[in-house]
């Protein structure tokens, strides 16, 4: 992509509005337009990124052997009558009618929904264990929309539902979630904890919540520090080895974690006191596991091996795909702007030209554009006629992870310039070596 044909609308001075660095720099760098309290549009930068952050949910989510469904954003009260959450849910869901003086609601979640479709065309534990996800817009009327996306009113959220025969196929269904969103957020660069969490207005027994530590995280967290230094790395997880994936979720969940809600100061105390740490998170997700709470509501049953109609079990899960955008430049930035971790970075590279219209310097750019779009790169080419202070100053504001920088002194010794945005390293290399080594 080239600059000068892009719309990459970056703003000089810092936006008044913006009181925390993540949404701070997704204004600045033109990611984010907002149009409403908590209602944005996505520029094209902030686009990239939220694809980039679905690609991977959906992958995470197809490897733990989950189906992908879209259900629409708007939906009738009549089915959150059904389980008595219409009345339930309160101010936060946005209530609408339509022409014909029905009663409509934009899901703020959509257990109801789900569950409608479930019992639709499921009858039979032989169709079972069944795992539906989707990525689709919420919509809850915050008290306090702010900070961004990270608190919008209108946002995206990865919402799966699973239907089991039993309880333990349905804690095994907890459990796959569990694993698939560590390698989920492992993979954007984060270090997101579950921690034991409180199940609020989706009810039910087992929750944990995915918490990004962060000073401007809205939750108060407490934990052993120990914990921070799991990871899940590359090894392979079967996801239908139920004690394969419950020892992951073990390994994950002993030491102590957990959110203000369920903290107990009593376990905590037997926390070695150099490993105890209070501090804030980032609630970046969340899993349940509920039972047969909407399957009895709703009559969603299935005939089981012995021949009777049971309710089905169920537990949801949700990723806050859009919030995670904030949590991402929360954990990952500096003083110049965003530094976006490889997986989910908009553009691989960016290249500077220091010499816009001196036809060597152009050549070389354009042969190096083309180098890496071989490789696979798509790269960013400030190609506008600006200082070359300007185009640096672009190019550490929106952080992508390597910048090549061309100008006519390198190229007459046949070499550009590497930096990493990351450590602020540069190296000289020739054109061919600087493709080699980003590829
Ligand atoms: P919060 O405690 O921040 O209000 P929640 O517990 O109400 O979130 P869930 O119902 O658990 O949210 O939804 C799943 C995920 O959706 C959350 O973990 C969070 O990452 C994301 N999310 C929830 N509300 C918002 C919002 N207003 N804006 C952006 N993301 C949100
Ligand atoms: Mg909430
Ligand atoms: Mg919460
Ligand atoms: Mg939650």
């Amino acid at each position: 992509m080239r600059l000068s044909r892009y719309f990459l609308p970056v703003l000089k001075e810092d936006p008044k509005e913006a009181q925390i660095v993540s949404h701070r720099y997704m204004l600045r760098a033109g990611m984010i337009k907002q149009q409403s309290a908590g209602i944005y549009s996505w520029l094209p930068l902030g686009l990239r990124v939220l694809s980039r952050i679905q690609q991977i949910v959906n992958e995470e989510q197809i490897r733990a052997g989950h189906v992908p469904v879209l259900m629409p954003t708007l939906q009738s009260a009549d089915l959150w009558r059904e389980s008595g959450r219409y009345d339930a849910y309160g101010p936060e869901m946005l209530r609408i009618k339509d022409r014909h003086d029905r009663e409509m609601l934009y899901g703020p979640t959509n257990e109801e929904m789900i569950t409608d479709m479930f019992r639709a065309h499921v009858s039979s534990y032989k169709q079972l264990p069944l795992t539906l996800y989707q990525i689709q817009w919420k919509f809850r009327d915050e008290m306090r929309p702010r900070f961004g996306v990270m608190r919008g009113r209108e946002f995206l959220m990865k919402d799966g539902y699973n239907f089991d025969l039993t309880k333990d196929d349905a804690l095994h269904a907890y459990n796959r979630h569990m694993v698939s969103y560590l390698r989920t957020y492992e993979r954007m660069g984060l270090t997101a904890i579950p921690m034991r969490a409180d199940s609020g207005p989706i009810g039910g027994e087992d929750t944990h919540e995915f918490l990004v530590l962060a000073q401007t995280g809205e939750s108060e967290v407490f934990y052993d520090a120990r914990v921070t230094d799991l990871k899940l790395g590359d090894r392979a997880v079967d996801y239908e080895d139920r004690a394969a994936v419950k020892a992951v979720c073990d390994e994950f969940t002993t030491l102590y974690a957990r959110t203000d809600e369920t903290h107990d100061e009593g376990i905590f105390a037997d926390v070695p006191e150099e490993h105890r740490m209070v501090a804030r998170g980032i609630e970046v997700g969340q899993i349940f596991y509920f039972g047969t709470k909407y399957s009895e509501a709703m009559g969603a049953t299935v005939v089981s091996p012995e021949g009777k109609q049971v309710p089905v079990e169920m537990g949801s899960h949700g990723i806050g795909v859009s919030r995670l955008l904030g949590a991402i430049i929360e954990a990952s930035h500096d003083d110049k702007g965003i530094i976006w971790p490889e997986g989910v970075t908009p553009f691989p590279v960016g290249i500077v030209n220091l010499k816009q219209g001196d036809a060597g310097t152009d050549a070389a750019c354009d042969a190096l554009y083309k180098g890496l779009a071989t490789k696979g790169l798509e790269a960013l080419y400030d190609d506008r006629d600006e200082r070359a202070g300007a185009k640096f100053a672009t190019m550490d504001l929106i952080g992508l992870p390597w910048r090549i920088t061309v100008g006519p002194r390198g190229l007459a010794n046949g070499v550009v310039e590497v930096t990493s945005r990351r450590s602020g390293v540069s190296e000289e290399m020739s054109a061919e070596a600087a493709i080699a080594k980003i590829a």
